[in-house]
């Protein structure tokens, strides 16, 4: 096993600076790099791309997906279970705990503040806690907790901070941040607009549509149906699939404009029509996106400042009691604290890949075997120039085969010609599996639909 050395992040109140420790640890879980060099050419024709970077969170061990999402016959009161302390020592956040926005930043960082106030109810003076992972869930926690008197650590498997946010800073490559993870945020988001604003962190609104089939440019399919199916599926005796409920109302699913529909859906939510419930559907994508344009780093930066995080260090083990918990890092450590909360995606307590001892309380293993986790990839392209002359900002790709077929052009918001590509479900599934270069064909491929005569 390769070897590198652990990083002990430790906050000194006017920032966080880090002092490297000389114990080895195993290496931290890759995480998506953008490319220094992308082919000359692309296949499916068209200019070649100047930069290049994508995310394969499906299949990173530290995500093992992008978002939670309720699955058909599962009540989003199931979040609510996972949500529960167990005797006041193990606490739980992230974005899964969150039942009014799951899978989404606002969620994360609202889980993380409410698992915070939930352990101070419990917490006696000088206790010693720790928080597992160090992205918006625990960050928020960190935040909550820092000037309290409590002995605090942060534990993060990876070798960075933020998680599922990621923002690749180079200003070579990307005139803005390229971000691999959640970067758009809702006219609900009020706590990190406010933290975006307070940081100077530059947004920018992305709303113009453009449809595009191989026959030009067409008409936006209208959300009625999808609506209409899933009232009408809410008024059933059980629970069915977003897919069966569109079926039953007469819809096809399949129909290029609300396969395109369907397409951006489940790559703002995760999951494919077919897995989604009725009853607690995935939120249809608002007109308007608010685009993050900076460093999310800066806000997870701020929100851990001051506080001991210990990045490369995996927990593997939890052991809790009335008395205490400790933690077992996969170094081989063990470290006792007296409460801990836990915030690792859905998708890596759905893997086992932390032992509990004991095992979790029911109601905690059913939420997290019942839950889904949703796919969503991404893929950013920089260009000399616009693909094409246009003000449209959110162009969706309606029939053909491409995988990823909703596309934002950040050119009109930033001056920049450079496009990010998003799909969910699926088709994100195989979009991780591949390796740069096909995965680089394939988003030029998507792109060249947009970049026919007749759509032009
Ligand atoms: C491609 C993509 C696009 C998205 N788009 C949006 C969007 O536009 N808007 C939006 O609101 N949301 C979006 N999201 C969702 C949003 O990013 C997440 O909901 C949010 O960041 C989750 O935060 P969290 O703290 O709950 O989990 P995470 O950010 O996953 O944090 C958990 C932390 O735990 C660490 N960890 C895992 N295992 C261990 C272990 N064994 N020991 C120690 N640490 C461990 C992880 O490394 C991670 O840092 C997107 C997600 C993805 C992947």
């Amino acid at each position: 096993m390769k070897m590198t050395r652990r990083t002990l992040l430790v906050g000194a109140g006017a920032g966080v600076i880090g002092v490297l420790l000389a114990s080895c640890t195993p290496e931290p879980a890759p995480t998506p790099t953008p490319d220094r060099s992308p082919s000359p050419t692309p296949t499916g024709g068209g200019p070649a791309p100047v930069a290049f970077a994508r995310s394969a969170w499906s299949t990173d061990p530290s995500a093992l997906g992008a978002a939670s999402f309720t699955p058909v016959g599962v009540q989003s009161a199931s979040r609510d279970a996972l949500a529960t302390s167990i005797r006041d020592r193990l606490f739980f956040a992230g974005e899964a705990t969150d039942a009014d926005a799951p899978g989404t930043m606002a969620g994360a960082l609202r889980s993380g503040t409410r698992a915070a106030e939930e352990l101070l109810a419990a917490a006696g003076a000088g206790e010693r806690v720790a928080i597992v992972g160090a992205g918006l869930a625990g960050a928020a926690a960190a935040s909550r907790l820092a000037s309290t008197g409590l002995v605090l650590t942060v534990f993060e498997s990876r070798d960075r901070i933020g998680g599922r946010v990621q923002s690749i800073v180079d200003d070579e490559l990307w005139p803005v941040p390229a971000q691999l993870g959640g970067w758009l945020i809702g006219a609900d988001d009020t706590d990190l607009s406010e933290q975006l604003n307070a940081l100077d962190i530059r947004t920018g609104v992305l709303e113009t549509p453009m449809w595009i089939s191989a026959e030009g440019e067409v008409a936006a399919p209208s959300t009625q149906p999808i609506a209409d199916a899933i009232t009408a599926a809410q008024a059933l005796p059980a629970d069915i699939s977003l897919a069966q409920a569109l079926a039953d109302a007469g819809a096809d699913p399949a129909e290029p404009g609300l396969a395109a529909l369907l397409a951006y859906v489940a790559a703002s939510a995760g999951p494919d029509a077919d897995q989604a419930s009725s009853w607690f559907p995935p939120m249809l994508p608002p007109d308007a996106r608010t685009a993050v344009l900076g460093d999310l780093g800066a806000v997870l930066a701020q929100l851990v400042d001051g506080v001991k995080v210990s990045l490369s260090s995996a927990v593997s083990r939890v052991a809790y009691d009335d008395a205490g918990v400790s933690l077992g890092i996969a170094t081989g450590e063990s470290l006792s604290f007296d409460r801990v909360i836990i915030t690792v995606p859905l998708g890596v307590l759905q893997s086992d890949g932390i032992e509990f001892a004991p095992k979790l309380p029911f109601a905690q293993r059913g939420a997290i075997a019942e839950l889904g986790m949703g796919f969503i990839e991404t893929v950013w392209l920089r260009f000399d120039e616009p693909l094409i002359d246009t003000e449209a900002t959110i162009w969706h790709a309606v029939g053909g085969d491409q995988k990823i077929r909703t596309w934002f052009n950040l050119a009109p918001v930033t001056g920049d010609a450079i496009m990010v590509g998003i799909v969910g479900g699926a088709d994100a599934a195989e979009f991780a599996a591949l390796d740069d270069a096909a995965a680089r064909a394939a988003a030029m491929a998507a792109l060249a639909t947009f970049m026919q005569p007749a759509a032009a």
